[in-house]
């Protein structure tokens, strides 16, 4: 069969040569060019001996050569293993072991960090960005891909794999422990770019989409770059995002969809409080993690576009369910099941199997089978056989399932208990962002020695205002029951923010551990 990956850049390319495929830094790059590119790439890594079932890590940021090595790569039948550009020299040596990588394609600026951890992990690296052979401070020469790809013959098309062959190595970021890779087949991503693009994108040729979202992470890899051009749609390729700079490019490409997690939201809506300029929005995505209705409503204002939230993990390649098309959006809930994906409601305490809870709305952990699981954890059947039970994906999630909506209610291990009482972080989220001068906020708990936990905030004002710790708590107070509101709240300048737009919990835990409640 041809139910590649690869096919959905060959056949984009094929049948609309001249549309733009990405914009990036004022220039425009075709999808005719940038298969052609794709080809010539894939012909370098074959000449390296790279083909069917072989491993290449990936560690380049949002620019156009992304896209060109990893359909290189896929074209060939080659798993794609992209690596968090985070990561320092032993975590990508990590990664580079535990994947079996048998080559690593590394972005000149990303060099520093890649160079001894390759070499330690005795794997061959090429480069791309790099200006010329060599040129960078205190490492031998290195090879550039580039070059090799006009001294090889490009690829004539994209080898033919079975549908359920290995595409991709998604590493978790190891909030438990050192990082697994979930093994992706062709079959789950190409399926949910068809059941994303019937159910809840509806994305056009004539879109422009917004390509903030990091390509290493599943999110980026299926809802930006698979959907835009599964359809010959445009993207948008920002390497780092910037509200501001965001704002400007999706002004001058006159973009139409946002694809985006909830903290890029939140700078969206701040910087359009800086500017008149709007794009011609037609809706927008979110997923990653809650967004709280009130951002939700501020986005609409700010850019009259819709926002869909989706629910989605990097097991799940990544999209579980979303807020869908030809339906009323249910603010604070996450929609239907993609078509082909079961979603059903366990008991979280139940361990080695799967008890369903069959009454409409329990609350529960939430447990999802379909054709988007993971293969497994790669070289892990005890991790494996821990989420993948009875056929099931246990996702750790704590949420409800009603009328077939789901919704999701928090992270099992972000849950805080005090006093024996339950509380979730997202739903005192929620609360903050209906605050007048509240932009941001991250709720958390934090050992104590009388309640067990206690509840802390760590909140961001909008744009020229003031927080006051006390009133913020007040205001919640008056909206909560007593055992759920913040008893601490940290008025803060900056959230700690990872790579993949999410807010890093574990670190304000760790920074405000010590913090007298
Ligand atoms: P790790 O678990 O490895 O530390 P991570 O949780 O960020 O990293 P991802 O696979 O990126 O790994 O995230 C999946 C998680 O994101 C889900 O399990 C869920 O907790 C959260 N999530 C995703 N979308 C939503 C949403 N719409 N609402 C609430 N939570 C969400």
């Amino acid at each position: 069969g041809t139910l590649s990956v690869a096919s959905i850049l060959a056949e984009t390319a094929a049948r609309h040569p001249d549309r733009p495929a990405l914009h990036f830094m004022g220039a425009t790059t075709t999808y005719g060019d940038l298969w052609q590119q794709t080809r010539a790439y894939a012909g370098a890594l074959a000449a390296r001996g790279i083909g069917r079932g072989d491993r290449v890590a990936i560690i380049v940021p949002n620019v156009p050569d992304f896209a060109r090595v990893y359909y290189a790569v896929l074209s060939l039948g080659a798993v794609v293993v992209p690596v968090h550009l985070l990561f320092k020299a032993e975590e990508i040596e990590y990664v580079l072991r535990d994947s079996g990588a048998d080559l690593v394609v590394v972005a000149a600026p990303l060099l520093g960090e890649a160079v001894p951890a390759a070499t330690a992990a005795g794997v061959p690296l090429v480069t791309v960005l790099l200006p010329a052979p060599g040129t960078v401070a205190g490492v031998p020469p290195l090879p550039r891909l580039e070059d090799e790809a006009s001294a090889a013959t490009p690829i004539e098309r994209h080898v033919a794999v079975q549908p359920t062959d290995a595409a991709t190595i998604l590493y978790t970021s190891g909030t438990t422990g050192f990082p697994k890779g979930a093994v992706g087949s062709h079959l789950a991503v190409v399926e949910q770019v068809h059941c994303s693009l019937i159910d809840s994108f509806d994305i056009r040729a004539d879109d422009v989409v917004f390509g903030g979202l990091p390509l290493f992470h599943a999110f980026g890899q299926t809802a930006v770059l698979n959907i835009a051009f599964r359809v010959g749609a445009s993207i948008i390729l920002l390497p780092k995002f910037d509200p501001d700079q965001a704002v400007e490019l999706l002004v001058a490409h006159r973009a139409t969809v946002f694809t985006a997690v909830p903290t890029m939201f939140v700078g969206l809506i701040e910087a359009a409080g800086r500017t008149e300029a709007r794009p011609p929005l037609r809706f927008a995505v979110s997923g990653g993690a809650a967004l709280p209705v009130a951002v939700l409503e501020a986005f609409r204002e700010a850019f009259a576009a819709d926002v869909h939230e989706g629910y989605g993990l990097t097991e799940t390649a990544p999209i579980v369910s979303s807020n869908i098309l030809g339906e009323p959006i249910r603010p604070g809930t996450v929609g239907r099941p993609l078509w082909g994906v079961d979603v059903a409601v366990a008991d979280p305490e139940v361990e080695g199997r799967i008890e369903l809870l069959a009454e409409p709305g329990a609350l529960g952990e939430i447990v999802v089978r379909g054709h988007n699981l993971m293969k497994g954890y790669l070289g892990r059947p005890d991790a494996t056989d821990e989420v993948m039970v009875d056929g099931w994906f246990r996702t750790g999630d704590l949420g409800t399932v009603a009328d077939r909506v789901v919704t999701i209610v928090d992270r099992k291990k972000d849950m805080i208990v005090r006093n024996g009482y339950n509380v979730y972080p997202s739903e005192v989220e929620a609360v903050l962002a209906r605050h007048p001068h509240v932009a941001l906020s991250a709720v958390f708990g934090v050992d104590d020695h009388v309640h067990g936990q206690e509840v802390h905030a760590a909140v961001i004002a909008h744009d020229g205002h003031e927080l006051d710790a006390d009133e913020v708590v007040a205001f919640v107070k008056e909206r909560l029951a007593a055992y759920k509101y913040p008893r601490v709240v940290h008025v803060v300048d900056e959230l700690p923010i990872g790579a993949s737009g999410k807010v890093l919990k574990r670190s304000l835990v760790e920074q405000f551990a010590g913090v007298a409640s």
